[in-house]
């Protein structure tokens, strides 16, 4: 049924096509196919009719602009649906929410007025440009402004989900483990394997292959107001006294309704910081959800048996939780769930994977047994260094928690004998805004370095603690690392508490309050918290130089010139712990044409970040309490009352 809304929408688009015809007829050209942008939802497929008329539209008709095209690029480049669906995803939050969850619109006002004739003369001469203009690399989008006749024009990468364009873009064309493709529904109907291969390094102790700026990105493509990929455009902070951060944002539809999910880059130089910037939002694009409409394999882990992980291994919250959270329910054996297809590296085979457990922000109702976010994703110019990523990624994060929660005694690395100059620069920097910078050594049983870096308010006012953590193989980056995520946060701790101190107040004396992954940092500006870190505050012993305290790592560290050895020898690190390795390659069509790759690294068992007291798989999972037996720190298994029983500060 046809809404008073649609058919004033419908009614726009045949008076602009009828008008474009008539100045059509007189220059002897063929007239353009037009569409109307906002009446109805995009990023749900449209009846056939209405989703061919679409594809091939090259002038769109919005509220406020005339979109004309795509033109130029490959002619299969993009579609008027994929230029639908990226400009949908960049409207405002009130208008997604109107597009994407309201029943029926309703008309206010008399609906799209007539444009007035110059302004129908302006799209047309606009649109002879584009069809005599010269060829371009990307398919183009040249936006009119209605106001101003203002035109400016962008490029456009196609959507991996238009409808339209799907049968054209091979999914898997290379064979990989791919996005989560079961083929024909059938798990094992062919049995993909993972191709690792050897990756000359740069040099032994350089382990990303290419620079972050290295990518020839079009950036033009990612950030744009109109139909950028990754948001409308990039900021820079130039007030920011610690680094030079870039970024930019987009709604994304997650588990909780729209969310604003950011991307940035904050380095010491604003150049390197976008570079870092794209990267980032590349990484949650492919991560947060699946870019790929072949669909997926739904089935019970009871009937998928052996071919599949058990979610349960990856842990789940306490009984509590699935009890009192609404948004929960317990993991049944026997309800199908959505599956994607990964590689397990320690068995060589294919392991089915629940998609929850790999796409952070997408979920059906029937797998809301957790709430993933983005550990072990990550990206990079070929599957081995994502993965390699990856994986200290997961490193990183297990340690941390089995730090803070184990309560562990971390040594003390004196930062004061590091003689870089970058690591110096930052220290004073963040000396110079009132805090002190700790770091430890954070490694438990697993060999590969981790640094857990620790700012301090010296006055011991609010923003009085920020904690950071990386994990990498030279201990000397690897602090530079954690310290430089820590610089990124100091500027904006006081301003944390200041925002909600009756809120960060309730939540201290009642844990159950910290529900979302800004409350857990923003606790620690709390002065009062301070008394839960002393472990950290109150080191047993003397600080010690990174050179000392990673003597024993300097003898085992992997110095060779091929890439995937280092992947190997963390793999084995897993593996001897007992543990499995498991990758899904997310990969989406734009970045494999890019160069890039990026990968959801999955390590069943280890301690992965959750976001929320009451949803803290950490907990409940067994390595917490054996692991600092296992890597020697401590004689026995811990205890439940010597668990440090307090969220974690990871920001
Ligand atoms: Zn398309």
């Amino acid at each position: 049924m046809t809404t008073p809304a649609e058919a004033s929408f419908d009614a726009a688009r045949d008076r602009m096509e009828r008008r474009l015809a008539e100045r059509a007829a007189g220059d002897g050209h063929p007239a353009p196919a037009v569409a109307v942008l906002g009446g109805t939802d995009l990023l749900r497929p449209e009846p056939a009719d209405a989703a061919r008329r679409r594809a091939r539209a090259t002038v769109h008709l919005t509220a406020q602009t005339v979109l004309i095209g795509p033109w130029g690029g490959d002619p299969d480049g993009a579609c008027g649906t994929c230029l639908a669906m990226r400009w949908q995803r960049l409207r405002s939050r009130t208008e997604r929410e109107a597009l994407e969850t309201g029943r029926t619109s309703t008309l206010a006002g008399p609906g799209l007025p007539p444009l007035p004739d110059h302004a129908v003369d302006a799209v047309w001469a606009l649109h002879l440009l584009t069809v005599d203009a010269a060829p371009t690399a990307l398919p183009q989008v040249s936006r009119l402004d209605l106001e101003t006749l203002r035109v400016q024009t962008f490029p456009l990468l196609a959507e991996p989900l238009c409808p339209s364009c799907a049968d054209r873009d091979g999914e898997d064309r290379d064979g990989a483990v791919g996005g989560g493709a079961v083929r024909d529904g059938v798990p094992g109907a062919e049995q993909p394997v993972l191709p690792l291969v050897s990756r000359p390094k740069p040099a032994p102790d350089r382990r990303r292959l290419r620079a972050a700026d290295g990518y020839d990105l079009p950036e033009a493509a990612l950030a744009n107001p109109v139909c950028g990929v990754l948001g409308a455009g990039t900021w820079t902070d130039v007030v920011s006294p610690t680094t030079a951060p870039v970024a930019g944002s987009v709604f994304m539809r997650g588990y909780a309704g729209l969310t604003d999910v950011t991307w940035s880059g904050q380095a010491n130089s604003f150049r390197a910081s976008r570079s870092l910037a794209f990267l980032e939002g590349l990484e949650r694009y492919a991560g947060t959800h699946r870019r790929s409409n072949v669909p997926l394999l739904t089935d019970s882990y009871r009937n998928l048996g052996a071919a599949a992980l058990d979610p349960r291994e990856c842990g789940l919250y306490s009984e509590r939780t699935y009890r009192d959270d609404p948004m929960l329910g317990p993991f049944d054996p026997d309800r199908p769930i959505p599956w994607v297809q990964g590689w397990s590296l320690r068995d060589q085979k294919p392991v089915l994977v629940p998609a929850r457990l790999c796409y952070y922000s997408a979920g059906a109702a029937a797998d809301n047994f957790v709430f993933e976010c983005s550990n072990g994703c990550a990206i990079g110019s070929c599957l081995e260094e994502a993965i390699l990523y990856g994986l200290l990624e997961l490193i990183e994060r297990d340690a941390f928690l089995i730090g803070w929660y184990g309560n562990a005694r971390l040594p003390e690395i004196d930062l004061t004998a590091s003689t870089g100059p970058a690591l110096r620069a930052m220290l004073d920097r963040a000396a110079l805004l009132g805090y002190d910078v700790h770091a430890f050594d954070n490694r438990i049983d697993l060999a590969v370095p981790v640094v857990t870096a620790l700012a301090v308010r010296r006055d011991g006012g609010p923003g009085t603690l920020a904690f950071a953590a990386s994990a990498g193989f030279d201990p000397e980056d690897t602090v530079e690392s954690a310290v430089s995520e820590i610089l990124t946060y100091i500027p904006h701790l006081p301003g944390q508490v200041h925002e909600r101190p009756a809120e960060l107040v309730a939540m201290a004396s009642d844990f159950d309050l910290v529900r979302r992954l800004p409350d857990h940092a923003a606790l620690f500006g709390l002065p009062q918290m301070a008394h839960h870190a002393r472990s950290y505050l109150e080191p047993t012993a003397p600080a010690r130089p990174a050179a000392e305290l990673y003597a024993d790592w300097a003898e085992t560290c992997p110095r060779g010139t091929d890439l995937l050895d280092d992947l190997l020898f963390c793999r084995d690190r897993f593996t001897d712990a007992g543990y499995d390795v498991i990758v899904v390659d997310q990969t989406s069509p734009e970045q494999r044409r890019l160069g890039l790759h990026t990968v959801s690294t999955l390590v069943p068992g280890l301690l992965p970040i959750d976001f929320g007291w009451t949803r803290q798989r950490a907990l409940q999972l067994p390595r917490l309490r054996t692991a600092l037996r296992r890597g020697g720190l401590r004689a026995t298994d811990l205890a439940e009352d010597e668990l440090r029983l307090v969220p974690h500060p990871f920001p």
